[in-house]
């Protein structure tokens, strides 16, 4: 018999989905629900509908938007370009307040060996961008790790004949780290020192 009458089970299943959530902490969460007024537990899954009926990607840079073209495309400098892997990174050089160009979002890196190949991200949409002129630097912002560097050198490759400027984050971040974790003060010094390609 099941421990949990089915209701309770069925939102427990539902909270173990989300990543670092055990069944203790599943449970724990259920029961806070439970325990909430309605109009709480209401606005709290409208929300979850909300983020998957409004949010879409940009049609220019992939980052997460409710309008067609996001708010940093619309109004910041289009002639240098930060390419990340995922929008959270977008998210880590936002916070420094520092960078005021725009973004690509490549939505994954090159990874033979689980089967990304360049054709698999946003590498067309980049260098479709860039054809359309008045891009002066592209820095390749993606993890310091294998695949990340792997992707930075192979795009550096395709976009550098084209006579744009292609640099790299500055070492610091620490190899093998990921941009959303690093702190605010070492990703900021990465950015100010990049390095050409
Ligand atoms: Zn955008």
């Amino acid at each position: 018999m099941e421990v949990f009458i089915e209701p309770i089970g069925r939102l427990m299943n539902e909270f173990s989905k989300l990543p670092g959530v055990g069944k203790k902490t599943a449970q724990r969460y259920a029961y806070r629900i439970i325990n909430m007024p309605e109009e709480e537990a209401r606005a709290f899954a409208a929300a979850i509908v909300g983020v998957k009926e409004k949010v879409r990607f940009c049609k220019i840079c992939g980052n997460y938007t409710e309008d067609e073209v996001c708010a940093i495309c619309s109004t910041r400098d289009k002639s240098v370009i930060c390419v990340v892997k995922e929008p959270k990174d977008v998210v880590a050089f936002e916070k420094l307040h520092e960078f005021k160009g725009v973004y690509h979002v490549l939505h994954g890196v090159i990874d033979p060996m689980n089967g990304v190949s360049p054709n698999d991200i946003r590498i067309k949409e980049l260098l479709a961008r860039i054809a359309e002129g008045g891009v002066k630097e592209v820095i390749m912002a993606t993890n310091p790790d294998v695949e990340g560097d792997a992707t930075a050198l192979y795009i550096a490759r395709l976009i550098k004949p084209l006579g744009v400027t292609v640099t790299r984050l500055a070492h610091g971040i620490p190899v093998g780290s990921e941009l959303e974790y690093t702190d605010e003060v070492t990703l900021s010094r990465a950015l100010l020192e990049r390095k050409q390609m």
